[in-house]
């Protein structure tokens, strides 16, 4: 049976991306420095291990790059490219500015 397209925390599994992952991806942004954190929706997969993960674990397993501050909140943002260089240039963003903490 499959399950809710939310997960327990009330926010969308990252299993109901899945579809979308040629044209959105995941931005945030460290709220200690500021710096800009992207993660493609599939690299969100595997660095949560699982599609039934929601955005808001995701979020909360992230840690910025720069400063080890924890990232929070991600959103999903329609990758604005044509369809030439989406071509030419494969999933874009990949994993950029973020590591998962254990
Ligand atoms: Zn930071």
């Amino acid at each position: 049976m499959p399950s809710d397209p939310l997960g327990p925390d009330g926010t969308v599994r990252l299993r109901s991306y899945q579809p979308l992952a040629d044209r959105m991806y995941f931005s945030g942004s460290c709220p200690a420095c500021e710096r800009g954190v992207t993660v493609g929706i599939e690299a969100a997969v595997d660095l949560m291990g699982s599609v039934e993960a929601t955005i808001g674990q995701l979020g909360r397993r992230l840690v910025c790059r720069g400063c080890g501050g924890r990232i929070g909140a991600m959103q999903v943002m329609a990758d604005s490219r044509t369809p030439e260089t989406r071509e030419r240039e494969g999933r874009l963003p990949e994993t950029v500015g973020v590591r998962v903490r254990e």
